[in-house]
């Protein structure tokens, strides 16, 4: 370790021998003790490490720990403390000057306010939502009319390109082309990173040792992708019947399918939709109720209902027409 004379401005001072300054006699400061800059370590000849020294409080110079009583002063080691130990420095590197190593602090600050506002304002937009969505009234409001609309999809059995892994493609897939691919990602080592660190002994040396860690590369992992036709159904087209008013009652559209069986080219009846709904006459405004098929009978014209409606975006909540 190194120290700087601040009496005589006497620099690069060797923190082992140099108890005190030898131009001007000051005693050492072992708190301004510093880890040499690179290419300027001292090696020290037999040293042999009995411990941190100990600073003598009448005096302030640094003691051998081996030492019972101050090279500089005579006071007993009794009651003195350690020395504090000193924090390895990037000091080798050329530091850049201070305005430049204080501006990215500021920068910091600045994105900090920033993250602030923009969690403020995300908390104020949440609020409005949930007010948007909570906030309702009641309103009296009478049923003016009912519609209906039922759906029927219609498959057919085509020939379908489709893809999958090798692995877990389907047996009855043909016309099957194969292609190596990157399917997953995996982590390799890839040799070790080491660096030097640097400890203050505390006796006015210091130690090194090599830090290491193992490094890492993603390697990609390939499998089979196969690509392939395949016989699947698959809707085609949706025969729809709509109508207004409960009488007469809805009806399923007529399906005609072209050919049945399971043939390429054959159809079959798919899921059948039926989406009943109610006009909400309102004070101000209409809605278009979609309710279930019990309400949509009882609910008949020209009764009186209630629903709750969104104070902010002034839509209906279906759910609470009674
Ligand atoms: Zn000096
Ligand atoms: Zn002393």
């Amino acid at each position: 370790m190194l120290w700087d004379c601040s009496s005589c401005g006497t620099n690069k001072l060797l923190g082992k021998s140099h108890r005190r300054c030898p131009h001007c006699g000051a005693p050492q400061d072992p708190t301004k003790r510093y880890f040499p800059p690179a290419g300027e370590e001292v090696p020290v000849e037999g040293h042999v490490y009995v411990g941190v020294d100990w600073r003598c409080a009448a005096c302030e110079t640094p003691n051998s720990k081996a030492a019972d009583f101050c090279v500089n002063c005579g006071n007993p080691r009794e009651g003195n403390a350690a020395v504090k130990l000193v924090d390895d420095q990037p000091a080798a590197r050329p530091g850049p000057p201070a305005a430049a190593r204080l501006a990215p602090t500021s920068t910091s600050g600045s994105k900090k306010g920033w993250l602030v506002l923009a969690s403020v304002l995300g908390a104020v937009l949440l609020l409005a939502l949930v007010v948007a969505i909570f906030w309702t009234r009641d309103t009296a409001v009478t049923i003016a009319g009912h519609a209906w609309q039922r759906d029927i999809d219609v498959e057919q059995m085509a020939a379908r390109a489709d893809s999958a892994w090798c692995s877990s493609m389907p047996g009855d897939a043909y016309s099957v082309r194969r292609s190596r691919e990157v399917r997953s990602h995996r982590d390799v080592p890839d040799g070790q990173e080491c660096h030097t660190v640097r400890r203050d002994n505390g006796d006015g040396t210091y130690s090194t040792s090599q830090e290491c860690s193992t490094k890492y590369r993603s390697e990609p992992v390939y499998d089979d992708k196969c690509y392939f036709t395949i016989n699947r159904w698959g809707v085609s087209r949706t025969e729809r019947a709509q109508g207004v008013g409960v009488s007469p009652a809805p009806t399923w559209p007529p399906v005609r399918l072209s050919r049945t069986g399971s043939c390429l080219g054959c159809e079959r009846e798919g899921a059948r939709r039926e989406v009943l709904t109610v006009k909400v006459h309102g004070p101000k405004r209409d809605w278009d109720c979609e309710v279930d098929a019990a309400r949509w009978q009882r609910l008949a014209d020209g009764v009186a209902a209630k629903v709750k409606v969104r104070v902010v975006t002034g839509g209906a909540v279906c759910s609470s027409l009674r």
